[in-house]
């Protein structure tokens, strides 16, 4: 029953991604109790397609990418391997040394990966973070990021002292994580449970200088703007993620339930209109990747779309709709997440408005 249409997805979405989210949709109702069921299927063709897809992918083609496979399962996504933040942000800093070392070990080992910036003390405020990288020595706390306790690799950002510029991201190899100085865990989770949002502590762990990315380039470039551009460059992959499984939401309603008519033409059209936007922000990013109002504004849409489709109906659906559909019932649900992915409304607006003042957005 909660299988998706294909006709229906390759109408909007094209071929190239039917079987992967056909996969990912009949893996979704299992994610709950067993987010790494991935593990035991590393060998499908869905997976190397999605790793190999992701790491060529400018912000356009990742976000048409999320948008199809979000659409077959955003949790089950969010599960499986592939280079996601840490590998754009290693496109960013990384040397090539660096980048062909995290290249070979995702696609070989097929593996997961994390990205840490979010702390319990500061937020995702990257300007003012805690942890800090001293004397070679790494120490502080993460939280709420997603798979950081089940990859083996990722990348966590640190400050150097307290100045605008001394911010740097470290390479978290296995071999650091497993060094003993790292403790960390997943966080009991209910909407999204496929990204497993957890908790990372690092006590004094010893970092060698080639696990410093952005070592080589001017301390101007490594620092804000480095984590910048990755942020602006992942954000429409958020966007689109919240795009597809509204979209889904839409699609399962007029094919299972056949209430609400009405609003779902006019959700369809509002999807659309947001879809515009974030592939214009993508287009834009991918050409001035320190331009952020447009993706801002796309991905404040999107994420305001996505909440407007799973509001709309879960107060018009009859609750018979509900029970009967526990797919339905469950991706309403995890709609709420990607409010807090990559940014919430406030900080978008606030980029938004930054962009207008530097007349970075056509009024
Ligand atoms: C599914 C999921 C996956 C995630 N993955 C990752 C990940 O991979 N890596 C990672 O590091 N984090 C990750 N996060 C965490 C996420 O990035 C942050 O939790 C999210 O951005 C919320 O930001 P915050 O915690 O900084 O909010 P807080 O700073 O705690 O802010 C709380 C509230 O205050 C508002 N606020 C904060 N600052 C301002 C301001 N200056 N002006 C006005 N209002 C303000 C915010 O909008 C928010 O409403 C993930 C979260 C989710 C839900």
């Amino acid at each position: 029953m909660f299988r998706l249409n294909p006709d229906r997805f390759a109408a909007r979405y094209g071929p190239e991604w039917l079987a992967a989210a056909t996969w990912y949709r009949e893996n979704s109702p299992a994610v709950p109790d067993d987010p790494d069921l991935v593990l035991r299927h590393l060998d499908h063709p869905a997976v190397a397609q999605k790793i190999e897809a992701e790491f060529a992918a400018d912000t356009r083609r990742r976000a048409a990418m999320f948008e199809a496979l979000s659409y077959g399962s955003a949790s089950f996504l969010l599960t499986t391997p592939g280079p996601s933040l840490s590998g754009v942000l290693l496109d960013a800093l990384g040397t090539p040394r660096q980048r062909a070392w995290f290249r070979e070990l995702v696609s070989t080992t097929r593996c997961r990966t994390f990205f840490a910036v979010t702390e319990p003390g500061r937020g995702s405020d990257a300007a003012h973070l805690d942890t800090t990288l001293r004397d070679g020595r790494l120490t502080g706390e993460k939280l709420l990021f997603g798979n950081g306790a089940v990859a083996p690799v990722g990348t966590v950002l640190a400050r150097t002292g307290d100045g605008p510029l001394d911010l740097v991201a470290v390479l978290m190899t296995p071999e650091l994580i497993e060094s003993g100085a790292v403790r960390r865990r997943v966080l009991p989770m209910f909407a999204l449970p496929g990204a497993q949002l957890s908790e990372l502590r690092v006590d004094g762990l010893r970092v060698p200088p080639e696990a410093v990315l952005g070592s080589h380039l001017k301390a101007t470039e490594r620092g804000m703007m480095g984590m910048l551009k990755t942020f602006h460059r992942f954000r429409p992959g958020v966007a689109a993620m919240a795009l597809g499984h509204a979209q889904a939401l839409v699609d399962y309603v007029r094919d299972h339930v056949g209430a609400a008519r009405p609003e779902l033409d006019r959700f369809d059209q509002m999807l659309e209109r947001s879809r515009e936007l974030n592939a214009a922000a993508a287009r834009e990013v991918d050409e001035e990747p320190l331009r952020g109002a447009l993706v801002s504004l796309a991905k404040q849409r999107a994420t305001a779309a996505a909440e407007e489709v799973a509001a709309v109906l879960a107060r018009e659906l009859p609750v018979a709709a509900l029970v009967d559909h526990p797919w339905l019932a469950r991706s309403l649900t995890d709609v709420v997440a990607y409010e807090f992915m990559e940014g919430t409304t406030p900080i978008q607006l606030a980029n938004v408005h930054a962009g207008y003042l530097r007349r970075e957005v056509p009024v």
